[in-house]
């Protein structure tokens, strides 16, 4: 099962990744965390991309699909070889993956349709998380993200049970940079420029379902979860 997660910053794609990722066993690949690391680390792809990241710019096509490129193949390389040790476990592996903050363009879906029929594999179904402008705003000017665990938190709507420490791992929450307001701005205009005319490309293959992504994120899972289980996957 191979699943696309789709929708502007804010409307807790990540959050959903992780609850796919727990209850179906699959395989996470988040651009915007990989390029996170990236950055970090301070690796030569990191140096690329640290200040489109910061500013709330999308990073350009040809780094992203090249990342995407190396990431889908190591994953068929594990899925067709489970003994071989590298870094995505065999579990993981065997039942597909999420993809979440890619593609967010027309070019790099294209990219993505190639590289999947290159690997033999294709989408089952594109989540599309709606919510609305106000809404996101708000989410993102709270948020706050534990870096290890990955757990999205929100000061307000979804607060951690210590203030500013993450419950599963008690590191210390952080905001992100490009989660203030000056630079949300930036992301959502990218966002309907870029990535809101993928709706149209996903619709016309008939991969589309939109899911109401306003309610509480265990509300969302829910319905996720019953599209999956009633489509049989
Ligand atoms: P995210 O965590 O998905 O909101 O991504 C954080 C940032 O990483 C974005 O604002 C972009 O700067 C960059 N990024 C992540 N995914 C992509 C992508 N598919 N195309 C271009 N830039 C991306």
């Amino acid at each position: 099962m191979n699943l696309l997660l789709f929708g502007a910053p804010g409307t807790g794609k990540g959050t959903q990744a992780l609850a796919l990722v727990s209850h179906f066993q699959l395989h996470h690949i988040s651009t915007g965390d990989l390029f996170r690391q990236a950055s970090h680390t301070q690796s030569a792809l990191g140096l690329k991309v640290t200040s489109y990241i910061n500013k709330g710019r999308l990073v350009p096509d040809s780094l992203v699909i090249d990342l995407m490129r190396g990431r889908l193949k190591e994953f068929q390389k594990k899925k067709e070889d489970p003994g071989s040790a590298d870094q995505i476990k065999k579990k993981e592996a065997g039942k597909g993956f999420v993809l979440d903050g890619f593609p967010r363009t027309l070019a790099q879906a294209r990219a993505l349709d190639l590289l999947l029929e290159e690997l033999g594999q294709s989408l089952n179904h594109v989540f599309y998380l709606k919510v609305d402008e106000a809404l996101l705003l708000e989410r993102l000017t709270g948020r706050r993200v534990a870096q290890k665990s990955g757990r999205v938190y929100h000061i307000q709507f979804n607060p951690p049970e210590k203030a500013g420490y993450c419950d599963e791992s008690g590191e210390k929450l952080i905001h992100r940079k490009d989660d203030r307001a000056e630079t949300i701005k930036t992301r959502l205009q990218a966002y309907f420029r870029e990535t809101a005319p993928l709706v149209g490309y996903y619709k016309n293959k008939g991969l589309l379902v939109s899911v109401d992504g306003r309610p509480e994120a265990k509300e969302v899972f829910l319905q996720i979860k019953k599209i999956l289980l009633s489509s049989g996957l």
